[in-house]
């Protein structure tokens, strides 16, 4: 089986999954603080994992291709903790915008955005939707992992439905992916409030606000309850989502147009 990791291929064999139209997976995620027990890399390291995991399951009804992740997102958040870089949004699009050209130059139609950070969550949206109105024969998709899994993850957990920050899913994954980078002695005495609602104004406004809002130390949750097994079971869950999306046609297929012909006596198409 060919590997799924883009960098690890030839040219040629690049040149060949673009005339399989295999779909490519540029990971995006973050270089930024994870309270004081987990490294700065976790979002990059799973994203990149649950992308590997996920073509590597699709390889088999869809070609799938993995690009090296994008390890930079946009983390202005995090920057009052240290140990976290930053890129703003037009940056962010730029370098998406070059990937993904490239992509289209090379004879690829589908692409998906796959991203590990929360920050990034918005941003890969509009992102997708930037580059397809302005790359017309492309399908940008934009994915959260943990969005898409969600139904799959919030039953494998016990302190937080879902992912959050450097807390009990995020812990759990690098216990059982980088243990000797996880400093466990002593992760109930990190345990915060994991509360979300410091981003809502009003009913359902969002107002943006720094982590320092909510956390002293950077973490959102209790990694206390994180074990190495959880971690398997998340990262096997999320990639079995994620696989499910590059799989389902539905995912790539293009838009019906459901106009008709006129309203008023005035046609819509020319
Ligand atoms: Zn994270």
């Amino acid at each position: 089986m060919t590997s799924i990791e883009w960098a690890n291929l030839k040219a040629h064999e690049l040149r060949a999954l673009a005339a399989t139209n295999a779909v490519v997976v540029v990971p995006v995620a973050a270089m930024e603080q994870h309270g004081p027990h987990l490294p700065v890399q976790v979002d990059s390291r799973l994203a990149t994992e649950v992308s590997h995991r996920a073509a590597r399951k699709a390889q088999g009804d869809r070609p799938t291709v993995v690009l090296p992740v994008i390890w930079a997102g946009l983390s202005e958040h995090h920057m009052p903790f240290g140990g976290t870089i930053t890129l703003d949004y037009q940056t962010l699009l730029s370098v998406f915008r070059c990937i993904v050209d490239s992509l289209r130059r090379h004879g690829f139609t589908d692409v998906l955005i796959l991203n590990g950070h929360g920050g990034n969550i918005d941003a890969s949206k509009l992102i997708a939707q930037d580059l397809t109105l302005e790359l017309e024969e492309m399908t940008v998709v934009a994915a959260t992992y943990w969005l898409e899994a969600a139904n799959l993850l919030g039953p494998l957990l016990e302190d937080q439905s879902n992912v959050l920050h450097a807390g009990e899913a995020e812990t759990s994954m690098m216990l059982q992916l980088t243990p000797d980078l996880v400093d466990d002695r002593d992760l109930a005495s990190h345990r915060t409030e994991a509360d979300l609602g410091f981003l809502v104004a009003g009913e359902g406004s969002f107002r943006w606000r720094n982590l320092t809002a909510v956390t002293a130390n950077g973490v959102l949750g209790d990694p206390s309850t994180a074990t190495a097994a959880k971690g398997e079971q998340l990262l096997e869950a999320a990639s079995d989502a994620i696989s499910e999306l590059i799989t389902n046609p539905g995912t790539w297929a293009a838009a019906p147009d459901m106009r008709g012909e006129e309203t008023g006596g005035e046609p819509f198409r020319p």
